[in-house]
């Protein structure tokens, strides 16, 4: 009776719920956030006549369709560093920037555990599905998701699905109380997730069922060519390593010849056509936007940046990885279309970060002085530590992660130095460091001592007052810290920060403009169109002019 009594609190909430948006327009039936991992503003720009159109017949297109018939945002930066996958998803749903939301970095140096720490590990959890993962959950992340709100003002029927092949991105994005949650498993190619999601140890029957095909393996004599003809890829630019590999057509991959399969797969157009054949599956398996309340899909293209760190911005891999983006982004639509109505779906495409063009491309190629600095510049900077203060360690494990600086605070009080000689000694350090454009300590940044440049705010926005460094180092435009090939990100400047923009659905404003906004503006809106409060750590405004008052 108890039981009954429960379900029936339940079904009036779900009412009420739907009584009570807050710009009088009706609810989503579903949200769907799809963030295109290391996918740079110009993408959108630079292919667009490569892209599908914005309606054809009765079937929709994909970039297109959103720019032409939705609202899409010329200027949307992350207002924070790193510009990283972890710290970039965790932004995207809570509207909360790392100083408050704990994702500092993709790694950090945990001052309490005395180690280095990838940012969703949680030891006291299980892997679910098997492979080679390690446990991962959103203990980290110290506040809310849009997901987490629409749960609790839907006494949880609301569904929340996160789908990504790398963790940090769909527990980022999914949050606490997400109900489907997972990502790739980099050995075996399986779907995986944590007992914190799934504390019975078992993944969806649906999920299991297609971890059972094996369908990566299918792929195995797979050659990842073109889709255009050549003509089309004519203003693209080879990654200068790769370019003994010629053929006749611009780029051709054979998967089953590269050393690590599941990666070479994920770096495909193969890796891309699972991604979203599984994303279709969930759609279909956990009737996603079919509730009587509404329903939260947040999903990650990973591929797009594993593309893009080995061939570069201005590659044709690139390119073609866009465009099949675009090709799929369309499918996606049109399935929901069938499914749920697109009129009922709030559909938002952005990114994570974007990217730096591979230095020896750009760089050398047409004389932007940007330069790859193989030399990690932790180690000149201890150097420099060793020679003003004594032999001893200096740094906390690697020193730097990302930009944050761990000192020693051990080796400092053995020696006499005082923790404030040492962090101005390090800033100093690190400023004498080619390719570093300026430090902040610690102590600056708390004592709001670091000047008001347009861009300070990243550094501001960036740093934790309790997980955060001593100092954070911050690279010069074009300057890339990695001794590999290819290319990265994580810096402040625009080819980092810029990303898409684009909305479309119910309650939202058609139009294209121009006013700069941040990603962390993402999830308040959002929450207005569902009519939930805000995310507990959210310091963005929603996007006013794409917020239609009725529809
Ligand atoms: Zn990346």
């Amino acid at each position: 009776m108890l039981r009954y009594t429960g379900l029936l609190a339940l079904a009036a909430l779900g009412t009420a719920y739907a009584q009570t948006p807050k710009l009088g327009i009706k609810p989503p039936k579903l949200v769907l956030l799809v963030s295109i991992d290391q996918f740079r503003a110009d993408y959108t720009e630079r292919f667009t006549p490569y892209y599908l159109p914005a309606k054809s017949g009765s079937k929709v297109g994909g970039f297109r369709y959103l720019m032409e018939t939705g609202a899409r945002y010329l200027d949307a930066h992350h207002n924070h560093i790193p510009t990283a996958t972890g710290p970039g998803h965790a932004t995207l749903m809570t509207g909360s920037e790392p100083a408050l939301d704990g994702i500092i970095g993709n790694n950090w140096f945990d001052k309490v555990a005395g180690k280095g720490i990838y940012c969703v590990d949680d030891a006291s959890v299980k892997v679910v599905g098997g492979g080679s993962s390690k446990p991962m959950s959103p203990k980290n992340l110290k506040v809310t998701t849009v997901g987490d709100e629409l749960k609790m003002a839907t006494g949880g029927r609301s569904r929340v699905v996160g789908i990504s092949f790398k963790d940090r991105a769909a527990i980022l994005m999914a949050g606490h109380s997400a109900d489907t949650v997972f990502w790739l498993d980099g050995k075996t190619g399986g779907w995986v997730s944590s007992s914190f999601y799934y504390p019975n140890g078992s993944l969806p029957s649906w999920l299991q069922e297609l971890n059972a095909r094996q369908l990566p393996d299918t792929q195995k004599s797979h050659v990842w060519e073109p889709l255009l003809p050549n003509e089309a890829y004519a203003l693209t630019r080879k990654n200068p390593e790769e370019a003994s590999t010629s053929t006749t057509r611009p780029f051709s991959h054979a998967l089953g010849s590269e050393k690590n399969f599941v990666s070479a797969f994920t770096t495909s157009d193969a890796g891309q056509n699972y991604l979203f054949q599984t994303v279709t599956t969930a759609i279909d398996a956990e009737k996603l936007g079919q509730h009587d309340v509404p329903d939260v899909l947040v999903m990650n293209l990973a591929t797009n940046d594993y593309v893009g760190h080995r061939f570069g911005p201005n590659s044709p891999e690139v390119m073609d990885i866009a465009i099949r983006t675009d090709r799929l982004l369309s499918d996606l639509f049109n399935h929901l279309n069938d499914k749920v109505g697109l009129n009922n779906v709030d559909i938002v495409v952005t990114a994570d970060h974007g990217v730096l063009p591979v230095p020896e491309e750009s760089g050398s190629e047409y004389r932007t002085s940007s330069i790859r600095y193989p030399e990690p510049a932790a180690k000149a900077i201890e150097a420099q530590l060793v020679k003003k203060f004594g032999e001893g360690k200096w740094l906390l494990g690697d020193g730097l992660y990302e930009q944050n600086l761990f000192l020693n605070h051990e080796t400092a009080k053995t020696k006499g130095v005082s923790i404030r000689d040492l962090e101005t000694a390090a800033q100093d350090a690190a400023m004498n460091v080619p390719g570093v454009y300026v430090a902040f300590t610690r102590t600056q940044i708390l004592h709001g001592e670091v000047p008001h440049w347009a861009w300070t705010d990243k550094v501001i926005n960036g740093f934790h007052p309790s997980l955060g460094g001593d100092v954070m180092v911050l690279e010069a435009p074009g300057a890339l810290f990695d001794s590999g090939t290819g290319t990265s990100h994580g810096s402040a400047w625009a080819y980092d920060s810029h990303v898409p923009l684009l909305l479309h659905g119910p309650g939202i404003q058609a139009g294209t403009y121009g006013r700069s906004v941040a990603t962390a503006d993402i999830a308040s809106t959002i929450c207005h169109l569902l009519g939930v409060e805000y995310p507990t750590g959210n310091l963005g405004t929603p996007l006013r002019e794409a917020l239609a008052t009725k529809n």
